[in-house]
C-alpha cells in the first residue's frame, strides 16, 4: 500500500468515526476492514473528499507546483524565509538595496544589483520585503514595464492597509496582489513554524494556481492560516504586536535583565525585550507610522499607565492615613 493510500484511508475512516461521534481522538489500524462500506456512503466517496473541518485555509485540497520567486530587499527577514522556501525546492532569486551576492551565492540564489534585470528574469512571483520605512521609496525604483508577463506581487510587510494601498496604485493590472503578515520571526520560527500564525489578504488574484502554491509554502509548514482583511489585521496588530514591542522597547530602556530570583512571568518579559530589541527601529517605527490604529493604541497605553500608577498613589495615601504606624515603618527602611 501507498503511502498516499495509507493517509488517504486515515483521513477518510477518521472522518467518518467523527461522523459517527465516536470517542476515540486517534485512528486505529484495525479499523482498515471499515473502507468498504465506508466508500459506498455518498457523502465520503472518495471522488468527493469532505472538507477538514479543523483547517482554517482554502489551499488544502489544491495542487502545489515549483515557483521561481524573486525577493525584493534582501535583509534579515528575507534571509531568515528563503532557508525554508529553498528547502520545499522553489528556485529563488534577489534584489536589494545592499549587495547581497556573496551571501545568496552560499545560499544558492541568485543576486541581481539591477532591478529591471531581475525583473526581467521571469518570476512567478516577486515577494517584497523591505522596510515598511523605505517601501514607496523602493516601489519607485521599480521599472514594472520590464516584466515579461503577469506576476503574483506578495508583500510580507509586518503593516497592511499601506502595502495594500501602494501596491494597488504601482502594479499593472495584469499583475496579482497578495498581501501577507507572516506572524513570527527569525528567533519565533527558528526551530520551526508549526502553529505560527500566518495572515494573508487576496487583493488581487486570478491566478489562482501560482497564489495557492505560494500560500502553500507556508501551509506546508504548519503554519495557521489566517485569511482575513488587512483592515482588521491592522486593528488587530496595533492592540496586540505593536503594544507587545512597545513594552519590550520600554524595558530594553530601562536596561531590565534576568536576576536570580526571576519569576516566569519576568522571565517572559526578559524574552519580550530581547525578542524586540532584536528587530531593527525602522521595523518598529513603521510599525507606528503606518498603521493608522496603533497612535491611539499609544495614547491608551500611556492613559493606562498614568490611570494605575495614580490608583497605587492614591491607595498608599489611603493606607497610610488609616494606619500612621505603617507609615514611620516605611520611612525607617
Ligand atoms: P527591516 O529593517 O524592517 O528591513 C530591512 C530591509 O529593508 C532590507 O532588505 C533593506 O535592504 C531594506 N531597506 C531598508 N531601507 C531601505 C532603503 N532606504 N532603500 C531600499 N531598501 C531599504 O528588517 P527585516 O526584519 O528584514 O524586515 C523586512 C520586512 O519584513 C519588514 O517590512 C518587516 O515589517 C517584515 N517582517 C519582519 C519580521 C521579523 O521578524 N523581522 C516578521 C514579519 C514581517 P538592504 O538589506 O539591501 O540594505
Amino acid at each position: 500500500m501507498t503511502a498516499n493510500l495509507r493517509d488517504e484511508i486515515i483521513y477518510y475512516t477518521s472522518y467518518r468515526m467523527n461522523f459517527w461521534n465516536c470517542n476515540r481522538p486517534c485512528f486505529d489500524k484495525n479499523l482498515y476492514f471499515l473502507l468498504p462500506a465506508l466508500f459506498k456512503h455518498p457523502s465520503i466517496h472518495p471522488s468527493q473528499p469532505p472538507r477538514r473541518a479543523m483547517s482554517s485555509s482554502s489551499t488544502h485540497n489544491s495542487s502545489s507546483r515549483a515557483l521561481r520567486i524573486g525577493i525584493i530587499g534582501f535583509g534579515p527577514f528575507a534571509q531568515f524565509l528563503s532557508k525554508t522556501i529553498t528547502k520545499q525546492r522553489h528556485q529563488l532569486q534577489a534584489t536589494s538595496r545592499t549587495d547581497h551576492s556573496q551571501l545568496c551565492a552560499r545560499m544558492g540564489i541568485t543576486f541581481f544589483s539591477d532591478v529591471g534585470e531581475f525583473l526581467e528574469s521571469g518570476n512567478d512571483v516577486i515577494m517584497i520585503s523591505t522596510s515598511i520605512l523605505s517601501l514607496s521609496e523602493v516601489l519607485k525604483t521599480i521599472p514594472f514595464h520590464r516584466l515579461r508577463r503577469p506576476t503574483l506581487f506578495v508583500d510580507v510587510l509586518s503593516v497592511k492597509e499601506y502595502p495594500r494601498a501602494s501596491l494597488l496604485q504601482v502594479v499593472p493590472e495584469d499583475s496579482d496582489i497578495l498581501c501577507t503578515h507572516p506572524m513570527f520571526g527569525p528567533e519565533s520560527g527558528k526551530d520551526g513554524w508549526e502553529g505560527l500564525n500566518f495572515m494573508y489578504e487576496r487583493v488581487r488574484v486570478r491566478d489562482h494556481e501560482t497564489c495557492s502554491s505560494f500560500l502553500q509554502i507556508f501551509e506546508k509548514e504548519g503554519c495557521r492560516m489566517l485569511e482575513m482583511s488587512c483592515e482588521k489585521h491592522d486593528k488587530l496588530a496595533a492592540r496586540s504586536q505593536f503594544i507587545a514591542h512597545t513594552i519590550g522597547r520600554v524595558l530594553a530602556e530601562m536596561d531590565v535583565d534576568s536576576t536570580d530570583i526571576d519569576t516566569k512571568g519576568f522571565e517572559s518579559l526578559v524574552q519580550l525585550k530581547r525578542g524586540t530589541e532584536r528587530d531593527s527601529f525602522d521595523l518598529f517605527s513603521g510599525l507606528f507610522i503606518h498603521n493608522r490604529f496603533a497612535k491611539q493604541e499609544l495614547e491608551n497605553l500611556g492613559l493606562t499607565f498614568g490611570k494605575i500608577k495614580e490608583r497605587l498613589l492614591q491607595r498608599m495615601e489611603e493606607v497610610e492615613t488609616t494606619n500612621p504606624a505603617e507609615n514611620s515603618t516605611r520611612d525607617e527602611n
